[in-house]
């Protein structure tokens, strides 16, 4: 989970750089526009460097965005199937670390209150949008 956050907070500097990028582009832009008139090459460099600020920018803020989607795609929640020792009910849960089949955990039972469960099945639940496609 807080790898996650961690992966969340690092995309939001990034945006922040990017957005400070395409601004200072503008600005070059700008600063280069002023100054043609003139027709000086110091301006032209200016011009042509804040296109290219903004071109490259625009390009990372793009593999970004399809990085995340992709990332999106390839989310899946892996659950543990756990049966009560005593009463038999199943229960599921995501999985937690360390967790194998025929593991014994303390858990309480839901239905008899037995603090004794045993992990039956751990499987990968996919969404069901992929699973059609
Ligand atoms: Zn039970």
């Amino acid at each position: 989970m807080s790898e996650e956050r961690r992966r969340e907070s690092y995309m939001i500097v990034f945006f922040f750089i990017i957005s400070i990028s395409i601004l200072l582009g503008a600005v070059l832009i700008w600063v280069g526009l002023q100054g043609a008139p003139s027709g000086s090459i110091n301006s032209m460099m200016q011009f042509l460097f804040g296109i290219i600020t903004i071109a490259v920018a625009a390009k990372m803020m793009s593999d970004l965005m399809k990085t995340r989607e992709k990332e999106k795609e390839h989310k899946y929640e892996v659950v543990t199937v756990l049966q009560c020792k005593n009463c038999g009910v199943k229960m599921e849960r995501p999985t937690r670390d360390g967790e194998y089949v025929g593991m014994i955990t303390e858990e309480k039972c839901q239905k008899c209150g037995t603090s004794s469960m045993i992990i039956r099945f751990i499987y990968c639940k996919t969404p069901l949008e992929q699973a059609v496609s």
